[in-house]
């Protein structure tokens, strides 16, 4: 007899991934002149390519910024989830700009619409964002590709930067059983091989060793004995806990698969001894009720 988790189908999850832009010199000017209002290409040969470029695509190298009216043509658009991303050409230019497209109203917009920049409020001075987007502008006319007047801006050699990825981690019909009982009754629950008997938890829907199907759910302590055992002294991103502390592969009691958890309670210079393999442990569940085996603070040494 099995229960499908009804609460627990899903957790809402993020990566974060921290690091530093180089965005190199074409672009470093190009995104400061922006808080400018200024829009910047590269001439190469007869060729001029915006948003600039060290060298264009078939290897010619830039002979030097030029100033570029902020008007174009949308050569095509998207709709996405963050609104709608076009390809702008700017006038005196031959290469796509991809870019937002603003301030149009539904089916609006056509290819071949002429478009202006619209400016931010307040610029930032290192995103691209400096240029909100390309907003309608009529027949829109500016000036021919020129010199820019005065001094260009310098460089942005770096812009720190954080990759957020949400996303909706499935738990499936074990996971999703396990973490329902870990939430609802602080129960612990593995599966049986069909085959060779073996309890396996976290529980999944094949044996990992006879590859048989599982069969009959089963409650487990939340005792167990540990198998191996290491400090942790390394700080790394995501990390929960300041190092050190102890991680322990543990063997719940009556079942055949090792769980890898935190011993807490114990000083980590003990760990050696205290939580050597054959240690006896047991769950100290924490007041949290997310349904995770993050609800058990950590194992502690009995
Ligand atoms: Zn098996």
């Amino acid at each position: 007899m099995t229960t499908i988790a009804e609460e627990m189908r899903a957790m809402p999850a993020q990566i974060r991934m921290p690091y530093t832009l180089t965005p190199g010199t074409a672009t470093g000017i190009f995104l400061a002149e922006l808080s400018k209002q200024r829009l910047l290409g590269s001439r190469h040969g007869e060729r001029i390519i915006v948003p600039p470029t060290e060298f264009s695509s078939t290897g010619e190298p830039s002979e030097g910024f030029v100033e570029v009216a902020p008007v174009g043509t949308v050569r095509s658009f998207t709709e996405t989830a963050i609104g709608v991303i076009g390809i702008v050409v700017i006038d005196g230019t031959e290469s796509p700009f991809v870019h937002r497209i603003v301030g149009f109203a539904p089916g609006e917009l056509q290819v071949g619409a002429r478009v202006a920049a619209v400016w931010a409020d307040e610029p930032t001075g290192t995103s691209v964002l400096d240029l909100v987007g390309f907003g309608p502008e009529g027949d829109a006319s500016g000036f021919a590709p020129r010199e820019p007047e005065g001094e260009l801006s310098e460089t942005i050699e770096k812009i720190d930067y954080t990759m957020t990825l949400d996303y909706q981690h499935a738990y499936g019909h074990y996971y999703g059983t396990l973490f329902d009982g870990v939430k609802n009754g602080r129960r612990i629950r593995g599966v049986k091989c069909t085959e060779c008997a073996r309890v396996l938890v976290p529980p999944r829907g094949r044996c990992d060793v006879c590859f048989a199907p599982t069969g009959q759910w089963v409650d487990l302590p939340a005792t167990g004995t540990v198998q191996a055992s290491s400090v942790v002294h390394i700080e790394f991103i995501g990390q929960r806990v300041k190092p050190p502390y102890v991680y322990a592969e543990i063997i719940l009691d009556g079942a055949s698969t090792r769980l890898i958890h935190m011993i807490g309670a114990l000083d980590p210079e003990d760990a050696k001894t205290a939580a050597a393999p054959g240690a006896r442990v047991q769950a100290v569940w924490s007041d949290r009720h997310t349904g995770s085996l993050a609800d058990i603070e950590h194992f502690e040494v009995i």
